[in-house]
């Protein structure tokens, strides 16, 4: 069976969920290889891997990959990919895993496609674009396909690999210690879940009118256990950070619940949010387009509706 590199994103030795949904990706193109760059590899890791159909798991597990920006795994994947000769190598589609691709595609002389939101037979990439209006296939017809898919694109689901744990040494050039990574400072984590991997997201548009009234959406996210997203408009006024935003130029979520409060579903919102399980909406205008997309709705003010949603779903608890 072809083998299909998948390059493993992972934080702390944690392996990001991402990183299982191409797994599970890979498994339907042949089989899955996972490829670990950088320190930080533990049995747990390993198991998860496996866990997600992994067959084999290339470890380079050098320092020196994490201590320059970018360049190094691409120049490991080049490696892997002469030795290996895979059916395609999947990425993610986050900023860093863009680059790696495109670095990647030079190297081997490959084709390449970016922000895929599935992958099927002969590596075909399906690609959703101008805010989800038109959807594209292509298949890359030089080299190996090299594909970066975005996060949340498809359900991961277990299914056994072997994990075949198989060292890997990198030679690194001169060009990949271009830029030396000299500090890290790693961004507080408050209780919320991480946006892009909340199974329930809460998110406020320009209907909440100011930075303190999001105090109600952060009230109504933890009494959910959920993240908290914002439209363009919030965090254009910068009444939430633009880190939280949801949308074609912010973030993707596909929570299994997401509630999109004073939002009025544009496009380009909708671009990020669509794929949720379920969507709830509250605007107090019932000619919102986002009451297309929604499978409950509440036409009233959030002011009033927020706070009485909040303590309900507290009282339940
Ligand atoms: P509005 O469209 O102004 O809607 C506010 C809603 O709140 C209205 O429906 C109103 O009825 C409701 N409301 C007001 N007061 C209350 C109340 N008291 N109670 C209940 N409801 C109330 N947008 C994104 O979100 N994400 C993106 O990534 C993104 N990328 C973009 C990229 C490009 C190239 C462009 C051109 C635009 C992009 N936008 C994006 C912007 C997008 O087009 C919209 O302008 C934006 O999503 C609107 O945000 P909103 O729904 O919060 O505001």
């Amino acid at each position: 069976m072809t083998e299909i590199l998948v390059l493993v994103e992972h934080v702390d030795g944690e392996v990001k969920k991402v990183t299982l949904e191409l797994l599970t990706l890979a498994r339907s193109l042949g089989e899955p290889s996972a490829v670990w760059a950088g320190p930080g590899y533990t049995p747990e890791a390993k198991a998860r891997l496996a866990e997600y159909g992994a067959e084999k798991i290339y470890v380079a597990g050098a320092a020196e990959i994490a201590d320059y920006v970018v360049a190094p795994k691409a120049e490991l994947l080049a490696q892997l990919v002469a030795a290996a000769s895979p059916a395609a190598v999947l990425i993610a589609s986050t900023a860093e895993g863009k680059e790696i691709a495109g670095r990647l595609a030079i190297k081997t002389d490959s084709g390449v496609i970016t922000d895929a939101v599935g992958v099927g037979d002969g590596v075909t990439a399906d690609q959703s674009i101008f805010g989800g209006g038109v959807n594209v296939k292509s298949r890359v017809t030089r080299g190996t396909p090299i594909v970066a898919v975005r996060p949340n694109s498809t359900p991961p689901q277990p299914s056994a690999g072997a994990g075949a744990e198989e060292q890997v040494t990198v030679t690194l050039s001169d060009a990949a210690r271009g830029a030396k990574v000299v500090d890290r400072v790693k961004q507080e984590k408050g209780a919320r879940p991480e946006l892009t991997e909340a199974a329930i997201v809460v998110s406020g548009g320009r209907g909440v009118g100011s930075a303190e009234n999001f105090a109600l959406i952060e009230k109504l996210a933890d009494s959910l256990g959920a993240a908290v997203g914002a439209s363009r408009a919030a965090t254009d006024a910068q009444w939430y950070p633009h880190q939280f935003q949801v949308g074609q130029t912010g973030k993707t979520v596909s929570p299994q619940l997401y509630i999109a409060v004073g939002i009025s579903g544009a496009i380009q919102h909708r671009a990020g949010m669509q794929t949720a399980k379920t969507i709830m909406a509250i605007n107090k205008d019932p000619e919102a387009p986002i009451f297309e997309l929604a499978d409950f709705g509440v036409v009233g003010d959030l002011f009033q509706v927020v706070p009485q949603l909040t303590e309900e779903i507290e009282k339940r608890k």
